[in-house]
């Protein structure tokens, strides 16, 4: 007998380097935790590539029968220009640019970031934490880290001593990387002198007096360093040890490496037990990126355009592109990868408005075997979330679907129904993608091209032939467009 709570999931944890058995430490009860934005500037396609991985998993887990607790967070203070401690704060520097408070930076960019997450049909997470409120939280763990000796002040700064850490730990526990390589291959940078070791990283910062985004503490008037912030709001919402840690693979290291050494020190445990790590999504072969500007932002693939793209895509196509590579393989972003989504995306929604129109069920027999394609569609899932997988099967039920139109094969309602379910549930529910953004009233093109199909209608209906007149409005129904006819013209509305 199916049932969703006994389906066996399994998750590639990039601190074993292998595909784990899923059990989580309470049971129906997950606990994950996110590393969301830097308000700095606009939310880019890699980026949603990211957050799009983690709102899928999240939706599985969910539909599996997990009360899953997520936590994403807003990283609106702390996070400098370069991952060894140096340079502005990025908030800090766009504040400056653009003659901002940097509040108002922040509260810009987290709402482009809500915006274009719920374009997406990203679910919001259960908390959204920022760094700046959580100070309290973040001076309390730095006390500690001085307290048990991992951690040392310096002119009104502090650092986290990898260096000690390493002693009766493994630094490098997550990225792999040897202590000894490190010492090796980081650069001593100016302004770094304050460090015991060059590998340290800052728990705070004391701020220079001109810099605006500082706040009381014990050691300076200062800000904190940005892997502080996640390890302080985890432990506060998800206590010392909770499930799953996600983010893109560029931050396993330094950032979550540090986070683990931070959790370590302080309580002993990984914070995680499974931590996860999401692809890079590129352009032209090179990592997206805000810092280097290769980077296509969310309104040019939906409306604006881009010099890179022959046309706009609706956002549900953009996202069915993103699903069809696994999250922990890189994607290329091209023009001819997009229309080949959008082609395919398209097809499974036209597969799906055939099945709910559907009425001519055989007696008690399918030419489909029903339950074992269920069961492939769990299994896909159940392997670390393998979205191209489950998409590979929905595509050998969307041709079932395209043969039972064509009145070469037959289904029984029980199995209709099965997969009707399933089918949606699969696309809309877990994968969060969305009928109504194929077609969008206003997309000039296509307004134009209904206009001439109503047209030619109305020629048909003027020379009584009603025959005609229905079969297209027929037709466009069974596209999801409806007519409305009054005395005097016809127009159209997207279903
Ligand atoms: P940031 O706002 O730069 O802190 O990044 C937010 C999230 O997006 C992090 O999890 C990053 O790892 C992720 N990210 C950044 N660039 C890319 C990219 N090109 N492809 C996929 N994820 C990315
Ligand atoms: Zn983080």
């Amino acid at each position: 007998m199916f049932s969703k709570k006994s389906q066996k999931l399994s998750i590639y944890n990039s601190l074993s380097g292998k595909k784990e058995p899923f059990t989580p430490i309470l049971k129906d009860h997950v606990g994950m935790y996110v590393c969301g934005p830097t308000v700095y500037s606009n939310v880019h396609l890699g980026n949603i590539r990211t957050f799009t991985s983690f709102d899928v998993i999240y939706r599985y887990l969910t539909h599996l029968g997990h009360k899953v607790r997520y936590v994403r967070n807003i990283t609106d203070v702390g996070h400098l220009e370069n991952d060894e401690d140096q340079g502005e704060d990025r908030i800090s520097k766009k504040a400056r640019l653009e003659n901002l408070e940097p509040m108002e930076v922040v509260q810009k960019y987290t709402t482009d970031f809500h915006e274009t997450v719920r374009k997406f049909n990203l679910l919001p997470p259960s908390i959204e934490p920022t760094a700046t409120g959580h100070l309290i939280e973040q001076i309390e763990l730095i006390k500690s880290l001085i307290k048990i000796g991992f951690a040392y002040e310096v002119n009104g700064s502090v650092y986290f001593d990898v260096v000690k850490y390493n002693i009766t730990n493994n630094y490098g526990i997550l990225s792999k990387r040897k202590i000894e390589d490190l010492i090796h291959n980081t650069r001593s940078l100016d302004g770094q002198s304050d460090k015991k070791n060059p590998q340290d990283f800052a728990l705070w910062k004391k701020a220079e007096p001109k810099h605006i985004m500082k706040w009381e503490s014990p050691w300076s008037k200062g800000f904190p360093g940005w892997h502080l912030e996640c390890t302080a709001m985890s432990k506060k919402y998800l206590g010392e040890n909770f499930d799953i840690h996600g983010g893109g693979i560029d931050l396993k290291f330094p950032h979550h490496e540090c986070e683990i050494a931070q959790s370590n020190a302080c309580f002993g445990t990984n914070a995680a037990n499974y931590w996860m790590h999401a692809n890079m999504l590129t352009l032209n072969g090179q990592k997206m990126s805000k810092s280097t500007g290769n980077n296509i932002l969310p309104d040019e693939i939906f409306s604006s355009g881009s010099p890179l793209l022959s046309k706009t895509f609706s956002e549900s196509s953009v996202k069915f592109f993103m699903l069809q590579a696994h999250y922990r393989s890189v994607l290329d972003l091209s023009n001819d990868a997009l229309l080949a989504s959008e082609k395919g995306f398209n097809k499974i929604i036209d597969a799906i408005s055939i099945l709910e129109n559907f009425k001519d069920f055989s007696d008690n027999t399918s030419d489909f075997d029903i339950t074992k394609w269920v069961k492939e569609c769990y299994d896909a899932m159940n392997d670390d979330f393998n979205t191209p997988i489950l998409i590979a099967n929905i595509f050998e039920a969307v041709k079932f679907i395209n043969k039972i139109k064509s009145g070469i094969a037959k289904i029984s309602e029980k199995d209709y129904n099965i997969l009707s379910e399933t089918i949606s549930s699969f696309v809309f529910d877990v994968m969060g993608l969305k009928k109504t953004n194929i077609l969008q009233k206003g997309d000039d093109k296509l307004d134009e091209v209904i206009d001439i199909i109503l047209e030619l209608r109305n020629d048909a209906r003027k020379n009584k032939n009603f025959e005609l007149g229905d079969k297209i409005r027929d037709m466009l129904k069974d596209k999801g467009i409806s007519i409305n006819d009054s005395d005097k013209n016809s127009s159209f509305t997207i279903d």
